[in-house]
């Protein structure tokens, strides 16, 4: 392929806005900020989900003790419209009055049982919402965690991509100067190794693999006519000579 050596130096600097832009992409996908941000939202739904639990236990309980008040009370009306009759002497015989004074007794029996169940019942809400309000706390404390990181990645984010825009801008200028079929190829290439399509020979080295030409690879270059596009071959990138290419 034949190129201006002028379009062959452009060549470089694409490659530099090109290797720019992958390392700006690089960066945006590791940003520190999004691992904080998915550690932090796997925290919340799993405090999400504690607290759907809690949530479930209580209105559990809250049933029970409504339940247990509720029988309280009807042993309660029960016992005290007995001894209403008792008191008023409504019963007559004994045997119905000693059957009287046994269901009385059985009843306060009852509704002391019950009592304790209400209260174990009230104890064990206490300690599920203490539980309760410690979980949100955490929980309110890993939302703010949350948003600042989020925050903060979306800083970062905005300054890469403003970066990105600027590199973009600059890299549509240098390819408008650069052959059509010239930046084909050099993209091929670019594709194939690493996003490095395009290096410098400096000092007798490629920029691209970093290896010393031998002798008969650079006298082979110093005969190839400048608008030749060289490639290394070593890397088989384009080759572009410089001014200090060491020929
Ligand atoms: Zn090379």
């Amino acid at each position: 392929m034949k190129a201006e050596p002028a379009h062959q130096l452009r060549l470089l600097d694409l490659q530099e806005i090109d290797s720019r832009l992958a390392q700006l992409a690089h960066r945006l996908r590791n940003l520190p900020e999004n691992e904080e941000v998915e550690r932090l939202d796997s925290r919340i739904s799993e405090l999400r989900d504690r607290r759907t639990v809690l949530t479930t236990a209580l209105s559990d309980l809250d049933r029970e003790q409504r339940k247990a008040e509720s029988d309280v009370d009807q042993v309660r009306t029960r016992s005290e419209r007995d001894s209403k009759r008792l008191d008023a002497g409504q019963v007559s015989s004994p045997k119905d009055l000693e059957h009287l004074q046994s269901e009385i007794a059985s009843l306060q029996r009852r509704q002391t049982e019950l009592e304790e169940i209400v209260l174990e019942v009230m104890e064990r809400r206490e300690g599920l919402e203490r539980e309760e309000a410690e979980l949100r706390k955490e929980l309110e404390a890993a939302e703010t965690e949350r948003d600042a990181a989020d925050e903060r990645r979306g800083t970062a984010r905005a300054e890469i991509e403003a970066d990105r825009a600027a590199e973009s801008a600059r890299r549509e200028r240098v390819a408008a100067e650069v052959p059509e079929d010239l930046a084909a190829f050099y993209t091929k290439l670019r594709d194939q190794h690493e996003g490095v399509g395009a290096a410098a020979l400096r000092y007798g080295r490629c920029e691209g693999c970093k290896l010393a030409l031998s002798t008969a690879e650079l006298s082979g270059i110093r005969q190839a006519p400048a608008d030749e596009v060289l490639r290394c071959d070593q890397c088989r990138r384009i080759l572009v000579r410089t001014g200090d290419s060491g020929l």
